[in-house]
């Protein structure tokens, strides 16, 4: 049985923040692989405002594939249904026999869990790893931890990442705008991104 990280996201486009806190986690935590999960029909947006499933995945694919411990899933992006973490995490679960999962996010993700499907049963069912941004450990986020741990005994870490400072939105608007991206994202996805005429 194998220990494995989720890394959830909408990935528009995925950059070398996403990167760099997937291979921190799969070191910290001692996992054996981490399976990259581009949001289908992301819950909490508007779906006109997300590029393309396909675009999204193979940008993943592309950023991922040097990476031996890394894999993408399309169980979402294939999906007609929106895409809850709850119903990603027992179809992983289901699909593979795994000892531990760890559900990789964004700190701010969980300022607002309490938002998400069927989130007490999500709380329990894996572990969770916040990374946060520089600046963004606030004592919100700590009392927000400390408070799903006391009533829900959820298992939640925080990592800082110092290159989560990248964001895809400011990736976007730096596209629109004609500026450069490069060493923000790998080669491949830049060259996707240009190729594909995403974001202009
Ligand atoms: P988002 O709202 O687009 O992003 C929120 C913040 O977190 C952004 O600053 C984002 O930075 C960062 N972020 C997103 N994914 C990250 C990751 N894996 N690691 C580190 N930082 C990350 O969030 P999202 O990407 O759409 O959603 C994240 C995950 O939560 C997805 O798997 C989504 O399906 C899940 N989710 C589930 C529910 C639910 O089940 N009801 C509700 C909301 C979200 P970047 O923009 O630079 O990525």
């Amino acid at each position: 049985m194998s220990r494995i990280g989720i890394m959830g996201g909408t990935f528009d486009p995925i950059h070398y923040g996403h990167l760099v806190l997937s291979e921190q986690v799969r070191s910290e935590f001692d996992l054996d692989k981490i399976i990259f999960v581009p949001a289908g029909i992301p819950p909490h947006k508007n779906k006109e405002s997300v590029t393309e499933n396909m675009h999204r995945y193979f940008m993943t694919v592309l950023a991922t594939i040097h990476n031996p411990n890394f894999t993408v899933s399309d169980i979402e992006v294939k999906s007609e249904e929106v895409s809850y973490t709850i119903y990603t995490i027992e179809t992983l679960k289901r699909m593979n026999e795994y000892e531990e999962m760890y559900f990789i996010v964004g700190a701010d993700a969980i300022l607002e869990i309490e938002t998400w499907k069927d989130y007490d049963k999500l709380l329990g069912s894996c572990h969770f790893v916040a990374g946060t941004r520089p600046g963004n450990e606030s004592q919100a986020l700590v009392e927000k931890i400390e408070m799903l741990r006391n009533s829900f005994n959820a298992k939640i870490h925080l990592l800082k990442v110092p290159a989560l400072d990248i964001s895809s939105t400011d990736i976007r608007n730096s596209v629109a705008a004609g500026k450069s991206i490069k060493y923000l994202v790998p080669d491949a996805v830049e060259q996707y991104i240009y190729k594909n005429g995403l974001y202009k």
